[in-house]
């Protein structure tokens, strides 16, 4: 998501910029009043504040990364980095699975 307005901002920002050295430099020809300044003005206003909005998302999803713990899938509590479940749920899961293979085995 901040990556995402980041870059966007960032284009929006070239894209402007050499809309508007386009601009000076054909002042007197036709080519600058096919490039409107004040659109230019508003689009680098635009491409600021995606910027600004960019960075504070990205401090809000560092942020939340180090509040947030991973949650278990099931009853939500805290687990360590990586798991999907609590140690209780982990182990239900696992020996509902471990069931399931004994009965295809069985049937087997
Ligand atoms: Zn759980």
């Amino acid at each position: 998501m901040s990556s995402t307005l980041l870059r966007l901002g960032l284009w929006i920002l070239v894209i402007v910029l050499a809309l508007y050295v386009l601009q000076q430099s054909f002042e007197e020809s036709p080519i600058a009043e096919l490039i409107p300044m004040g659109m230019l003005q508003k689009t680098i206003f635009v491409s600021i504040a995606l910027i600004i909005a960019g960075i504070i998302f990205r401090v809000f999803e560092t942020g939340a990364k180090r509040v947030v713990k991973n949650r278990c899938a099931v009853c939500r509590t805290p687990i360590p980095h990586g798991a999907i479940y609590c140690r209780a749920h982990l182990r239900s899961v696992l020996h509902s699975e471990d069931e399931k293979t004994h009965a295809t085995k069985v049937r087997r």
